[in-house]
């Protein structure tokens, strides 16, 4: 169905019940409210002549107007374009460009972003770019007062592109994912069911909208069983994550790895009331069994869930259950989604490997992207004639069909003739006391071609972990070409805004 069908269907089963809550501003929405908000900002996209098809951008932090807008831009079958918050000038031309944006919706600013200024630097080199609409500024009330009068929605296709959603930059440039509301709105829905959404269910959303782990299994995943998206602040804040959780009765709870960690590590954890809640998602990078196990017994989220996805599946296509065991939650993605298949392939020959085994992780079915936007020849690299997306992340799939994610192929570590994966490591480094947060990455080495650093955030600054300390701890459990040779001491990682670490440039900057 379209993302404004299924909006009306929730909109009619529960009109009174919450649909969207802003924390900050303390404003809220009933579904009810919230459909005819969509509606009033679809027919002023209308009366601003945009037309099916045309791409309207968005770059702006977390608020409710972006759930707005991703809602009216759908309803008229405009494209929305998810510009990251944290770009600047350079990118934002980039992609505004590149995508063909006429409309553009900016928030004014936050922190030291000041969106206004900096979107008046590249207009000039835009010129495609009709309109800019900020958010909370009088623009966007001029705008809503253009909106006539009952005009007819067009006629949409649940196979029109509606997005193009970015991947997170996390190996390289970030490229451009296009999608459609059958490739988006099944997604949500089914990972919704997966951990058990019902209109009784009020989902805190820290993580960026702009990324699909916001708007597709945050956003799409709530409205589609009609529960309540609750935004607990602007951008990730510990802090103001757990307010909100307790403040508001959240029930579900989602972040990659760090943003959980952050928030188990604040020092007045223990004093937040999260009884509220039952389930989340962990999800966008390996998730530490050290972590998910206390995210269980410490966050009362017995019924959490890991997700594997990526933006060009829509994104999610492995994901555990609410009613698989301790072991499988934690250890594993889960098995494959409904209607998507998997396969686990030898990345040299292609030939599908058997259970057990290590290999390239490949998805089909409706979740695969139309492509990537405007670059036939990248989308021919990702996806096969076939229409299996390669997805560049090794795993394994266990005899009962679990599957294992081993790491990215590019991330895999080379050293004297032996492939290291760092995720083992970390998983093995996270049981340390003295640590907070651990990376492993490969770097140079003359004779053995690549060596292993361990970067660590210790959990006390003061005292941090040497290399003596970390080996011994390895000696003995780890084969001695795992153990890590080099270690660095950090107080933070480099971060895409998605929250996955940049291991390419842990790689380039210790490097040497
Ligand atoms: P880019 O493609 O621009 O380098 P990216 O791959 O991080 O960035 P996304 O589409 O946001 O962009 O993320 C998809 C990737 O995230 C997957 O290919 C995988 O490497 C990683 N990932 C997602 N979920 C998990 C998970 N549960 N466990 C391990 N890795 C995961
Ligand atoms: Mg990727």
């Amino acid at each position: 169905d379209t993302i404004g069908a299924d909006l009306d269907r929730s909109a009619a089963a529960w009109p009174d019940r919450e649909a969207l809550v802003d924390v900050p501003s303390g404003r809220r929405w009933t579904y009810a409210a919230f459909a005819s908000d969509v509606d009033d900002l679809a027919r002023a996209l209308l009366a601003a002549g945009v037309a099916k098809g045309d791409r309207v951008g968005i770059w702006a932090v977390n608020c409710p107007e972006w759930v707005l807008v991703q809602y009216a831009t759908a309803r008229i079958g405009a494209i929305m374009v998810n510009i990251n918050p944290a770009y600047r000038t350079h990118e934002v031309a980039y992609v505004l460009k590149q995508a063909g944006v006429s409309v553009l919706f900016a928030s004014l600013r936050h922190k030291t972003s000041d969106y206004r200024a900096m979107t008046g630097q590249v207009r000039g080199e835009c010129p495609q770019l009709r309109e800019v609409v900020y958010i909370g500024d009088p623009s966007w009330d001029a705008l809503l007062s253009r909106a006539g009068g009952a005009e007819p929605f067009p006629e949409l296709s649940c196979d029109d592109p509606i997005n193009i959603q970015y991947t997170s930059g996390t190996t390289g440039f970030p490229k451009g994912a296009t999608l459609s509301h059958h490739n988006i709105l099944n997604n949500g829905y089914f990972v919704g069911e997966s951990i058990g959404y019902t209109e009784q269910d009020r989902v805190c959303v820290p993580v960026p909208f702009y990324h699909c782990f916001g708007m597709v299994m945050g956003n799409l995943a709530a409205t589609s069983h009609g529960a309540c998206i609750v935004i607990p602040a602007p951008s990730f804040d510990p802090k103001a994550t757990l307010e909100a959780v307790q403040r508001e009765r959240c029930t579900s709870l989602y972040g990659v790895p760090t943003m959980f960690i952050a928030e188990l590590n604040l020092p007045d954890f223990p004093s937040y009331d999260l009884s509220s809640l039952r389930t989340g998602i962990m999800a966008g990078s390996p998730c530490p069994v050290e972590v998910m196990k206390r995210v269980v017994a410490e966050m009362h989220m017995e019924q959490v869930s890991i997700c594997y996805g990526m933006t060009e599946t829509s994104p999610v296509s492995l994901q555990t259950r609410m009613d698989d065991d301790l072991e499988h939650r934690t250890a594993t993605v889960g098995r494959v989604l409904p209607h998507i298949e998997v396969k686990i392939i030898d990345p040299a020959t292609g030939v599908t490997r058997p259970r057990g085994t290590a290999g390239e992780l490949c998805t089909r079915g409706y979740s695969v992207m139309l492509g990537y936007w405007n670059q036939p020849e990248k989308t021919a690299e990702a996806v096969d004639a076939g229409r299996w997306m390669h997805t560049g992340d090794l795993a394994v799939m266990r005899e009962d069909g679990y599957v294992e994610i081993v790491g990215r192929i590019k991330d895999m570590i080379i050293r004297g003739g032996e492939n290291i994966y760092p995720r083992e490591i970390e998983e093995f480094l996270h049981a340390h006391p003295k640590i907070a947060d651990v990376q492993v990455v490969g770097v140079p080495h003359e004779r053995y071609g690549e060596e292993v650093l361990a970067c660590v955030i210790p959990h006390d600054p003061a005292a941090p972990l040497t290399l003596a300390e970390l080996r011994e701890f390895c000696d003995g459990r780890l084969a001695h070409y795992k153990i890590p040779s080099k270690l660095r001491i950090l107080d933070s990682f480099p971060m895409t805004v998605s929250g996955k670490v940049r291991k390419v440039e842990l790689r380039e900057r210790y490097g040497a």
